[in-house]
């Protein structure tokens, strides 16, 4: 069975007066432990698209199926990092990545302790006491990661979790989430402005065009790339050779605007 099904969707949004049409007709399907990357220009409707299927939007049309089942986010089957990290200032760390199991009434002994080992992992042990106002822009967003994997989601969505942060702290965090990420065997969908990002992290890569979205092309990232850490696939020589392919298309959408 696919784990992800993406079948004809098409997404208008409506107010009053006008009419947008984000997305025209998305196939795709993902399997499990895939890496995936969503890059597009800005407005082609990524955001619309993780929307629609983390089952916060309904799609104009079409469906989404995560295991052949239509999605209904209060199971918290899939999990939601964005580029700001709606940590909760007023929170500890340690209560703020434990917030999503005590919501959902799954917090147990063991949950947390496993949960506190993530943050311990992710370097950021010793700060489970502090504020998030305290921690850097890059703890923060390990810190939502932590948060987001300890409800334990089937699916992890990523749209643009390290556009805000200056491009050291990015390529650190490539690394730990493709880490952590592939330790779990999780599967993932990244959205990015970031090329480079798309091609160091994932194992397939979805082009989309400009508004309204919709499939261009898809890349496959070869072997090689796959099994190196981020940092490293992005030193690699093939790692050359797809991000000018996949420029080139980028920038045929661009002269025909
Ligand atoms: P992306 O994430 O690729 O930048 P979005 O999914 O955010 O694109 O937006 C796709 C298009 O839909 C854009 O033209 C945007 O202005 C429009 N849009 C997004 N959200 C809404 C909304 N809530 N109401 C009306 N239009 C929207
Ligand atoms: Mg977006």
């Amino acid at each position: 069975m696919v784990f992800l099904k993406i079948k004809n969707v098409s997404h208008t949004y409506f107010t009053k007066t006008t009419a947008t049409t984000a997305l025209s007709d998305i196939s795709l399907n993902i399997e499990e432990g895939e890496f995936i990357s969503f890059i597009g220009p800005s407005g082609c409707g990524k955001t619309t698209l993780l929307s629609i299927i983390a089952g916060l939007l309904r799609p104009t049309e079409g469906v989404v199926t995560l295991e052949g089942k239509s999605i209904n986010p209060k199971e918290n089957d899939i999990g939601y990092m964005l580029q700001q990290d709606y940590l909760f200032p007023w929170k500890t760390i340690e209560e703020n990545i434990l917030l999503g199991l005590k919501i959902s009434d799954r917090l147990d002994e063991s949950k947390k302790q496993k949960t506190l080992e993530l943050l311990n992992k992710m370097g950021l042990n010793g700060f489970e006491g502090q504020y998030p106002k305290q921690l850097s822009g890059g703890m923060r967003q390990r810190v939502a990661l932590v948060r987001t994997l300890a409800t334990e989601p089937k699916l992890l969505m990523l749209d643009e979790p390290f556009s805000a942060l200056d491009f050291q702290t990015k390529l650190h965090l490539e690394d730990l989430v493709s880490e952590t990420l592939k330790s779990f065997q999780k599967t993932a969908i990244l959205v990015t402005h970031d090329i480079g990002e798309a091609i160091a992290m994932s194992d397939r890569i979805f082009l989309f065009s400009a508004r309204p979205g919709q499939i261009h092309k898809t890349f496959l990232v070869p072997e090689e790339l796959r099994h190196l850490p981020p940092f490293q696939a992005r030193n690699h020589e093939t790692y050359q050779q797809l991000f000018q392919i996949i420029w080139k298309e980028l920038e045929s959408f661009e002269n025909t605007n």
